[in-house]
Parts: C-alpha cells; structure tokens; sequence
C-alpha cells in the first residue's frame, strides 16, 4: 500500500523532494488531514463500478483515495510542474489518469466519452481551487452532463450560499441557480488548519445531489436564470423595482404590477422572499407579457 499523502510531513516531503513552491494565484493549498479526506470521498458513494472526476488534483492527495474507491478516476490539473510528481504518486494507480489543461477551457463531454464510457454513474470530487469556484460549478451544471454527485471543498461562505433557503441574507441568484440543478448538503466545515500553505478562510464540503428533473418548471429556462439575475441586482431594492429597471421604462412600467399580480406576488417584497417556484412562475408571466 502507498504511503498516503495527505500528513504535513508527507506532503512537505514531496514539495522539498521536487523544489515545489506553490502558487496563491492557483489556490493551491493542499490537504493535509486525511480524516477530512475520508469525509470528502465518504460524501460521493463510489464504489468500483463508479467513475470519479477530480479537478486539481495537486500532488495527488485525494486522487490516491478516489482511486481506492473508484473503478476509474480522471484528474484535470493546469499546473504543468505538477504532472511529473503526479506521475509518480499515482503510479501504484493504473486506474487513475491526469489531464493537463484548464478545467474551465476542456471539452467535459468528449473527455466524459473518452474516459467515462463503462461506468455506471460519474461523479466529480474535489479540494476546488477557490479563485475559481463559482465558475467551475456553474460549468459542471449547465452542460448537463451525466453526474451523480459534485462533492466539493470550497469556501464555506460560497457553500452556505449555495445551500441556502430562502429569507436569509445567504439566499441569492447562486442558491437558486445550484438548487435549480442540485439538491445540496452541508457534509463539513473545515478549519484553515488543514491546509498547507493555510488560506484565510475557513471551508466547507458540500455535496450536490445531482437532479434528473428541475424542481420548477418554466417555459423557458434562460429567461428564468435572466429574471432571477435581475432580481438580484440590488438586493436592498423591492423586486418591482429591479424588475422595472431590467424590462420596463417609465411609460411602461405600472403594467409590471399587473403582471406580479397575476401571480400574486406582492410588488414590495424582496427577491430574497421568493421561492424558486414563485420566480419560475414570475418569469413565464413576465415572457408572455413582453413577448
Ligand atoms: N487536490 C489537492 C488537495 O486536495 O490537496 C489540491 C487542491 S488545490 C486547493 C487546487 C488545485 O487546482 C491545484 O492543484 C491547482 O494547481 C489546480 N488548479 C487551479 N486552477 C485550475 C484550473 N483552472 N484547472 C485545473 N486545475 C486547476
């Protein structure tokens, strides 16, 4: 059995053996803690007929474990320096392989085609670099691919955002979006202590439970993500207003009151007050108004 990775003195031996210095501009803060490992890869069911999707894998930490557990497991890493440490941690790991490029800038389906093809479901599992979490998850769910499950670190802010109901200050265009798509839960938080080098926030695993069907249905699905962004604007501000702002001018907008109240929405709440059901139904009123 491979030594595991994820021990400061482990992982600061692997660094020292290869002169690694590691890039904030990457997010590259490694984990350090196996128990918080174990949680990540407990939270994403595989077992060895499941394919796994890492992204930034680093030096390997967490891909040893996904291929533990994993029939297959795929890892995307933009750092070049990383590939020849990679190469020899995941060495005891036929089942493992490393693309190198930008997970923002690669084909997901054609890699899911090529490396995916004889699984029984896929799911992606990762320590995410923070700079660009938002994006990364927002890819992963709007291509649609074939997930069973995204469990994620990341900054237990944006975690506590994607999970929240709404009525809090947390609940924004971002809850809805990823609740659109995913049923979320809170697996962990994280201390900063984890990490080498250690970030300034604390962080979170999340798992998003992938859904075959919206929990709302709408006639159309952009206009509804446009009107929930729009609501959101100014937070502070009544949803009549942002909307107005967004669809209406002067001479046009009392018609605005009508269309709320056709769906019984009182035009001085807030969009933080919306559920995702009164929204869809907002939107499909708003289209055919405007069409
Ligand atoms: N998986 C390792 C662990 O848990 O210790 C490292 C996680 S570290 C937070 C994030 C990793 O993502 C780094 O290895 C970094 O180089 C990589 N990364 C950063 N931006 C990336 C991008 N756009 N595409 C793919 N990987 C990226």
């Amino acid at each position: 059995q491979p030594e595991d990775i994820a021990t400061p003195k482990r992982t600061n031996e692997v660094l020292k053996k290869h002169g690694l210095k590691l890039k904030k501009s990457l997010g590259q803060n490694f984990l350090i803690d196996q128990n918080v490992l174990n949680k990540i890869v407990g939270a994403a069911e595989l077992d060895a007929t499941k394919g796994a999707l890492e992204i930034g894998p680093g030096i390997g930490a967490l891909t040893q474990q996904l291929a533990k557990r994993a029939g297959r497991v795929v890892a995307i890493e933009i750092d070049q320096r990383l590939l020849p440490i990679l190469e020899e941690t995941l060495a005891p790991f036929p089942n493992a392989s490393v693309v190198h490029g930008d997970v923002l800038e690669v084909d997901l389906g054609a890699l899911f085609a090529e490396h995916f093809a004889g699984v029984s479901g896929v799911s992606v599992v990762a320590n995410l670099p923070y700079y660009i979490t938002t994006p990364i998850i927002m890819k992963l769910l709007q291509q649609k691919l074939p997930l069973e499950n995204i469990v994620v670190m990341i900054q237990k802010e944006v975690a506590e955002r994607m999970a929240a109901k709404p009525g809090g200050k947390d609940y924004g265009s971002l809850s809805i979006a990823v609740q659109y798509y995913c049923d979320p839960e809170l697996v962990t938080i994280v201390p900063h202590t984890v990490f080498i080098p250690q970030p300034n926030v604390d962080s979170a695993v999340i798992r998003l439970k992938v859904r075959r069907e919206a929990p709302v249905r709408t006639d159309d699905e952009a206009f509804f993500f446009d009107v929930v962004q729009a609501s959101f604007v100014q937070r502070r501000k009544t949803i009549y207003n942002n909307l107005a702002a967004r669809y209406f001018s002067k001479e046009t907008k009392e018609q605005l009151g009508e269309v709320l109240a056709s769906c019984g929405i009182d035009p001085s709440r807030r969009a933080e007050t919306l559920g995702m059901d009164e929204f869809a139904a907002l939107a499909d009123a708003l289209r055919r108004h405007l069409a």
